[in-house]
């Protein structure tokens, strides 16, 4: 027996959520988001699976870029903060990377640098959400210069991002589809806006390519839904082992700080997982924690490598798994408890975790 937590990754699922994103966006080519060590799930393996089931693969940062190509996947990657200066554009020309150009110092760099083989350039256009992109103002001047740069093979495309895509009553997200049509009009270019809540919500988004991301991995981009209600189903599993029981009289106060006090004479488990393998210090007290058949609440203060359950009369025992989100329990209603979003919990989970894949043959 290990001690150890580990998250299953059920590969089948993963391709499962793929198809989804195809029934809704039938028309659009997909880039799959697997930046941040695909959501926390290992970018190689996610990668695998979906290898020849997307059009492209999508990152944010320029080492995830190379790892991926030299790993050996020859689809499109595209790095969605672009490069940084001379020596990085350079590599991503060697290793045929498209890049986002955002802002002006990109573009400065793209002009004067010689490049080996052009590259494949997306113009990142600012819709609303004020944090990368080029002004309104300044797009067709931009789009005009990369026409004519020579380190750019073919029309740059075009992309953009929702701030608001989330709240489906938000006419946020409207207004940002209706400037990026405008702006796009009178160029024939590739264009890609639609998120996950894009793809889901906001079917006016979806033009040439998509971008998804959480809901390939079965998670809701919206609060207000778990992956289940959209059709979807989890990928990432988090377990842990009972590593002790303890019985525990009335008045008797548990963990650091002493936190919680049994109000009657009750039963508590130790579960092998806490903050150092990336669950949620703060999740609250009756966090669920599903056991043998039931959910039992989470009591105290999370623990680095420990966390305590109230398990009252159930019989449990050492050495039995429990389940502290994905297939069980939605990782939508932990991250609720936990005051955070169900990005966040997935893509900490530690790297002393061990991802182990799971997928059906044949
Ligand atoms: C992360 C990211 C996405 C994917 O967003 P989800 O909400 O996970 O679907 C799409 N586009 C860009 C630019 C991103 O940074």
């Amino acid at each position: 027996m290990s001690n150890a937590a580990t998250a299953t990754i059920n590969l089948d699922a993963l391709r499962f959520n793929l198809l989804q994103v195809r029934t809704r966006a039938p028309a659009s080519k997909i880039m799959a988001v697997i930046k941040a060590n695909a959501y926390g799930h290992g970018i190689t393996q996610v990668a695998s699976a979906l290898s020849n089931v997307v059009d492209a693969f999508a990152v944010a940062q320029f080492q995830e870029a190379i790892k991926l190509r030299k790993t050996g996947f020859s689809q499109r990657i595209i790095l969605l903060q672009g490069f940084a200066d001379a020596q990085q554009l350079h590599t991503l020309s060697e290793l045929d990377i498209d890049t986002v150009i955002h802002q002006f110092e990109q573009l400065y760099i793209l002009q004067s640098t010689e490049l080996e083989q052009p590259i494949h350039g997306w113009i990142k256009m600012d819709t609303g959400m004020h944090r990368l992109g080029f002004s309104i103002d300044q797009f067709n001047d931009v789009y005009e210069q990369l026409l004519k740069c020579k380190s750019i093979k073919e029309k740059p495309c075009c992309l953009s991002h929702f701030s608001n895509a989330d709240d489906q009553s938000n006419q946020k997200t409207n207004v940002q589809i209706a400037l990026f049509k405008k702006l796009t009009r009178s160029i024939a270019v590739e264009k890609s806006i639609a998120n996950s809540a894009g793809i889901l919500a906001w079917p006016d988004s979806h033009f040439e390519w998509i971008r998804p991301g959480i809901m390939l991995y079965g998670i809701s981009p919206f609060a207000n839904q778990y992956g289940k209600d959209l059709g979807l189903q989890p990928v990432m599993t988090l377990r842990a082992n009972v590593i002790a029981i303890q019985a525990i009289k009335k008045g008797e106060k548990i963990g650091y700080g002493e936190m919680w006090q049994a109000s009657i004479d009750t039963k508590i488990a130790v579960l092998g997982i806490g903050y150092g393998d990336g669950y949620p210090r703060n999740a609250a007290t009756g966090t669920p924690i599903f056991i043998s058949g039931i959910e039992c609440p989470l009591i105290g203060r999370v623990s680095m490598d420990s966390i305590c359950i109230d398990i009252g009369e159930h019989e449990i025992s050492v050495g039995d798994v429990a389940t502290l989100w994905g297939d069980e329990l939605p990782v939508e209603k932990i991250a609720a408890a936990a005051a955070t979003i169900p990005y966040e919990l997935v893509c900490r989970v530690t790297e002393r975790v061990p991802r182990k894949m799971k997928e059906s043959h044949g």
